[in-house]
């Protein structure tokens, strides 16, 4: 008689071998820091296979590699997906997590389009908040670093052929980022090339799946030989505007009534639905200043709004830097200067200054949760 399949690796079951003092790495001096490049002394794994049931045990080890049979679905068909979160030491000296929950609902969504196990979000967060706090001294003690997290589940079947990963790996390895608010202006340059599109409808642009993003380092690379930073992710015969390189999108302007009006594209399946997208539209609501509205913005929106000087903000939301504001698009031969950096009290600051106080816990709120 088959077991019956294990639907979650369980928190109770976690087994921890912690690293050996010769195996422990010097901690960087975090000002120094490029973002994933130095890795802390544990990791978590956690093995499903269909033939012994489902899910195996979790455990915490000492950093390693991993080994995979080469025909080892992930490296053949990308069945594979990850998340990206982060840890920040608060004033108080604790270390919160922002928004997991959020984080843990969408890899399971993106499990399923890659015919991947799902799990437990809960327990997959109780395994990871000990994870932290097994590596918590990693966590910068320096204003504005942070630890990223990053969640990853790979079909690991060492059989060709395009076909459900019959066993999987997850694994979770955290990395310490210094602060990415460095002195000067960070204001952002973009290519808005409508050759390029990184998600179709049908597709699977809105999960977080390897595949979304290998073949888009040409395009990158394109818009960094013009001497641009970032990508803006165009789609459709319109030129809308989708994302901004790996953030969501937002624009602040000044509508036909004459009121303020945040608008950032609706989850349309094009968009990955961002955690901090979603922190912001609600934040922005609950502040009541102005109207947030989530639809379509098309290249030529943008183009009448700054001819008639009512275009106010565009910024970029993500995890790796909560809001990054644009300066300019380069679009079909014009360079679109873009006022966002050019007001006294500009709304991505106060956006930024927000989320910041929540992350590392200024003032206390639901949403950064502690380890
Ligand atoms: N879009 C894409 C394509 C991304 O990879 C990310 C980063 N996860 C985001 C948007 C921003 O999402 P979040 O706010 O959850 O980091």
């Amino acid at each position: 008689e088959p077991l019956p399949l294990a639907e979650t690796f369980r928190y109770a079951d976690l087994k921890t071998t912690l690293a050996e003092p010769h195996q422990l790495r010097l901690k960087p001096d975090v000002s120094e820091l490029k973002f994933g490049q130095i890795f802390t002394d544990h990791m978590l794994k956690a093995f499903y296979h269909e033939a012994l049931g489902g899910w195996q045990k979790p455990e915490i080890i000492p950093f390693e590699n991993i080994s995979l049979h080469p025909a080892a679905k992930v490296l053949h068909y990308a069945v594979e997906l990850f998340e990206g979160l982060k840890a920040f030491r608060g004033v108080d000296g604790r270390v919160r997590v922002f928004r997991p929950d959020m984080n843990m609902h969408r890899m399971n969504l993106s499990a399923k389009t890659s015919g991947l196990p799902t799990f437990d979000s809960e327990e997959m967060l109780k395994c990871l908040k000990r994870l932290i706090a097994i590596d918590q001294e990693w966590v910068p003690h320096a204003e504005g670093s942070s630890l990223y997290i990053r969640p990853t589940l790979i079909g690991i079947d060492g059989t060709l052929g395009v076909a459900q990963s019959e066993s999987a790996l997850m694994f979770t390895i955290l990395c310490p980022v210094g602060n990415y608010f460095s002195s000067g202006s960070d204001a952002v340059s973009l290519l808005a090339d409508p050759t390029y599109a990184r998600a179709w409808p049908g597709g699977c642009g809105d999960r977080k799946v390897g595949s979304n993003y290998g073949p888009t380092i040409r395009v990158q690379k394109k818009a960094s030989k013009r001497g641009l930073q970032q990508v803006l992710w165009l789609y459709g015969d319109d030129h809308q505007v989708t994302e901004v390189g790996t953030m969501n999108i937002f624009m602040f302007y000044i509508n036909e009534d004459g009121e303020k009006e945040l608008v950032t594209p609706p989850l349309n399946g094009l968009i990955l639905p961002g955690v901090t997208r979603a922190s912001i539209i609600q934040m922005a609501q609950e502040w009541g200043d102005f109207r947030v509205v989530q639809r379509t913005i098309t290249m030529n929106e943008i183009v009448l709004l700054l001819k008639e000087n009512r275009l106010l903000e565009m910024f970029g939301s993500g995890t790796a830097c909560i809001v990054s504001p644009i300066a300019s698009i380069s679009y079909l031969g014009n360079l679109l200067r873009i006022p966002t950096n050019e007001h006294s009290a500009p709304l991505f600051k106060k956006i930024r200054d927000q989320l910041y106080a929540i992350q590392y816990g200024h003032i206390k709120h639901p949403w950064g949760v502690l380890v």
